[in-house]
């Protein structure tokens, strides 16, 4: 098991910033009036504490050539250090942006700090500029929020940040300190990396893509407080990135379900429930991926009014499997059957979240997005 700052799953953590579940509300703050349409991306964001990463001790240590804010030690020090739910929202706020004013230090020139009500964001140059970012950003999150209303959750201290890194080199620099030592990982197109200051990171390499990116991995972040199975979240992410995006690449052709047909077995299913498989180097991860959406979209179509009390109560440790019968009559082994025809497909009840050895604990690898 993780340490409990990173794990998600722990509903008795006091410590966890970005958002940091169980201090305060932002939405109480923010829907008070304190921001306005004419602060937005201008700088001008009130604050009820001013603390600074450089005051306490061992904040930042510098791994793979970049700093890297020790949360532990930093929420340590906020909770012996800051008093009344009030301020711990905007006591996160000024550290954050240290976090990202210590990154803009040692990254190449042309790397600023933006920021807009619910979000901070890291960018560099105007393809996108810093503001159509935050504008895609704060969009994505109103629609999330909307449709998936009574599932996602905002809870939580601090702003939501996201980091656009320039140039692929920089995005892989980053995110190796989030991957073990060793091992063959598939390449990504963003994450959202759930571990102490939970944040959203993409390599804009892909820029066509950002718009989508940001979609599915804030859809992750405005699940994180719910125990989801690794396909679920990814079903979900897919779908809203449709919603949001008004557009969708979603098909099932005739090619396509061959492919699955020779991938699937009572092996890699395992994998596929497991979260493991998300995570392979070769055609099992798009496979995964598309297999989740493919589940998750037959799951709304037929049990519509169902949809929310299942994604509630969806448990990593049998795959959503009991849940499903609870909520919608079937399960797992047979939702899987009614795709791929008969077999051995359904789900233990044994699975665990992964250890922080394994990044599927807190990260989700989305593709490179491929049009098809
Ligand atoms: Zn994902």
């Amino acid at each position: 098991m993780a340490p409990s700052i990173q794990n998600r799953n722990n509903a008795g953590d006091l410590c966890r910033p970005w958002k940091l579940l169980a201090f305060g509300d932002s939405k109480a703050d923010n829907r008070s009036g304190l921001f306005s349409a004419e602060t937005l991306f201008r700088g001008e964001f009130p604050t009820l504490v001013q603390i600074s990463l450089t005051q306490i001790p061992n904040a930042l240590e510098t791994r793979i050539g970049l700093p890297r804010p020790d949360w532990a030690v930093i929420c340590d020090w906020v909770d012996a250090n800051v008093g009344g739910d009030a301020e711990l929202n905007e006591g996160y706020a000024p550290l954050a942006r240290d976090w990202l004013d210590a990154l803009i230090d040692v990254l190449p020139s042309g790397y600023t700090r933006s920021e807009s009500p619910e979000f901070l964001v890291l960018s560099s140059g105007n393809s996108p500029s810093a503001e159509r970012l935050l504008d895609c950003c704060e969009s994505a999150r109103r629609i999330i929020l909307d449709r998936l209303a009574d599932v996602a959750s905002d809870e939580g201290n601090g702003k939501h940040v996201l980091f656009a890194f320039a140039k692929a080199e920089t995005y892989y620099d980053y995110v190796a300190d989030f991957y073990p030592d060793a091992g063959d990982f598939a390449l990504s197109g963003g994450m959202f990396l759930d571990r102490g200051y939970g944040h959203m990171v993409i390599p804009m390499v892909y820029a066509g893509a950002y718009e989508r990116t940001i979609a599915h991995e804030l859809t992750h972040a405005l699940l994180r407080h719910l125990p989801l199975p690794p396909w679920l979240n990814e079903g979900v992410t897919q779908v809203m990135e449709d919603i949001v995006l008004e557009s969708s690449y979603f098909i099932v052709d005739r090619e396509t379900l061959r492919k699955h047909r020779d991938y699937w077995n009572a092996d890699t299913i395992d994998a596929f429930w497991s979260g493991e498989s998300f995570y392979s180097p070769d055609e099992g991860q798009e496979l995964s991926y598309h297999l989740a959406q493919i589940l998750f979209r037959n799951l709304v179509s037929d049990y519509p009014r169902q949809i929310a009390r299942f994604l509630n109560s969806a448990d990593y440790s049998d795959a959503g499997d009991a849940a499903l019968v609870e909520t919608c009559g079937v399960s797992l082994g047979d939702r899987v059957a009614q795709f791929l025809g008969k077999g051995t497909w359904a789900p233990r009840t044994d699975y665990a979240v992964f250890d922080e050895h394994n990044p599927a604990a807190f990260a989700c690898p989305h593709p490179r997005f491929t049009p098809q």
